[in-house]
């Protein structure tokens, strides 16, 4: 191995020098939560780290500003009083969350139609309430066939991979409302089309949350402090062992080393973990390259367009009038809304989702004309206060070069079932984290400490 870094230093005429600082027994490639869980894990167990971000700060996709006296979440939000390792850390830390607003009516505006409905019942006829409570039954019991790791190694698994969501979803419901409302949901929640899934995609996101109820409480409350003081409390922690503004570009590596590059320089250990979306990790150079399996499934994995808007008003108007805030949307580029307002202020926050083509289209707008569009709809679901709000903040997740896309990543069909295995197995020193890899609450924040948990242990394992 000497050798190899020897000819290579030579080759690329830069003066890489075994520097003893730059030398840790394992390189965490970025500072967002799965990176940071996987090197405080480390960290605790008496292993030196360095995590390499490329960005300025730490969090990835979990991004809070204060803007007046307000803290605002750009990017991940919610949590469910299900995940317990984020619960653990909100408590750990001394930070509190704010349950979700669910009072009064919600808005369901589908088919061209708005209708408001209580609770969580939507205001459809019997049959498509019949059609909807059908769906999830068949739902719930298709869950218990698969499990939260490897859901493709089973019979059904296999099946389900098969097919997209689109086609499953139309052969199975019968109703033009409870289709349409099943459609929204999850096209919003993946940030794409249901034809570009399969349904083990969904599904095993679904199973890995523990249940359909579970699964149900991923929105219930929000962290009052802003997501974002879960990584930076990490990242205090690790003080400097954290090093931002390195962008990692190249990955040396044989079965007992790497050599990781960014611009700033080259760092040396036994042990890798990449902590970044899938499809990013494949716009590293690796030498030698990784085998074709990796390579190609991460060919395959898209991140969805979705674009956050934080709208801020005087008050929130909605509630005076007995609405949520809630809608589920399907005409304009506003695809949902929830009400983030802060109890301790008097000012109501919306909060607003543009996804899949209508957040590439509205991408493309400048700023200005983007807010019109986004005011333009809010004022359809919610009247003409919804036009005009103090304050306006939007964040284009899919034109963010270090996450290029979110709120997380998916398989179309024939993907899990062919190179399922190839996203955590490692390869030589090179580990895998980041949501994407996990198996309970995949694609959550919960996600991405558990798999940073994981592939810190795998590590552990393989050092002592
Ligand atoms: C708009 C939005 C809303 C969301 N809402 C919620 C929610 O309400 N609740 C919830 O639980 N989840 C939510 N999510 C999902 C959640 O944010 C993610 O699942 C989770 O934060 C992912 O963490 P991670 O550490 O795996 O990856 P990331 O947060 O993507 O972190 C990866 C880090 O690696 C860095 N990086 C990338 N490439 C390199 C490189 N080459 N060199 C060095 N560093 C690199 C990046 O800068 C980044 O900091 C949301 C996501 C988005 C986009």
């Amino acid at each position: 191995m000497v050798v190899l870094f020897f000819s290579l230093d030579r080759k690329d005429g830069v003066n890489h020098m075994h520097n003893k600082e730059k030398q840790t027994d394992v390189i965490i490639i970025g500072a967002g939560l799965s990176g940071l869980a996987a090197a405080r894990t480390l960290k605790k167990n008496g292993n030196t780290v360095t995590v390499l971000e490329a960005q300025s700060r730490v969090g990835g996709r979990i991004l809070s500003t204060i803007i007046k006296g307000s803290i605002l979440d750009l990017g991940a939000q919610w949590v469910s009083p299900h995940q317990h390792r984020i619960q653990t850390l909100i408590k750990e830390f001394g930070l509190t969350t704010t349950p979700t607003y669910k009072q009064g009516t919600s808005l369901y505006s589908l088919l061209g139609k708005k209708k408001r409905g209580l609770g969580n019942k939507p205001p459809f006829s019997p049959l498509s309430l019949l059609d909807i409570t059908l769906i999830e039954h068949t739902v719930k019991n298709m869950l218990k066939s698969i499990g939260p790791a490897k859901p493709w190694e089973v019979p059904l698994g296999q099946k389900l991979d098969s097919l997209t969501m689109e086609t499953w979803l139309d052969k199975k419901m019968f109703s033009k409302y409870g289709k349409a409302f099943y459609r929204q949901v999850y096209e919003e929640g993946l940030c794409g089309r249901l034809s570009e899934v399969s349904v083990l995609d969904i599904l095993w996101n679904i199973k890995s949350t523990g249940s359909f109820n579970e699964y149900l409480s991923a929105e219930d409350e929000w962290i009052t402090n802003g997501a974002q003081e879960i990584p930076n409390r990490i990242a205090e922690e690790l003080g400097n062992n954290v090093l931002l503004n390195q962008k990692v570009w190249r990955i040396d590596w044989d079965e007992t080393e790497v050599k990781v590059y960014t611009e700033e320089g080259v760092w040396f250990s036994k042990n890798v973990i990449l902590a970044i979306p899938p499809t990013l990790t494949n716009r590293i150079v690796y030498h030698p390259p990784l085998p074709s399996s990796r390579d190609q499934l991460c060919q395959r994995i898209w991140q969805g367009s979705v674009i956050k808007c934080v709208l801020v008003y005087e008050t929130p108007f909605w509630r005076i009038r007995g609405e949520s805030g809630i809608a589920f949307n399907n005409y304009g580029p506003v695809k949902a809304t929830i009400d983030g307002s802060n109890p301790s202020q008097k000012e109501g926050i919306l909060i607003a989702f543009v996804t899949g083509e209508e957040a590439r289209r509205l991408g493309e707008l400048y700023k200005e004309e983007r807010k019109i569009q986004v005011l333009n709809c809010i004022s359809y679901l919610f009247g003409h206060e919804g036009l005009y709000p103090k304050e306006y903040f939007d964040k284009d997740w899919s034109a963010d070069p270090w996450a290029r896309g979110g709120y997380a990543g998916h398989f179309p069909p024939g993907v899990l079932s062919q190179f399922g295995e190839a996203l955590t197995k490692p390869i030589g020193p090179i580990h895998w984290a980041g949501s994407e890899t996990a198996t309970e609450w995949r694609l959550y924040m919960e996600g991405a400490l558990e798999a940073g948990e994981r592939a810190a242990i795998e590590v552990i394992k393989k050092l002592t």
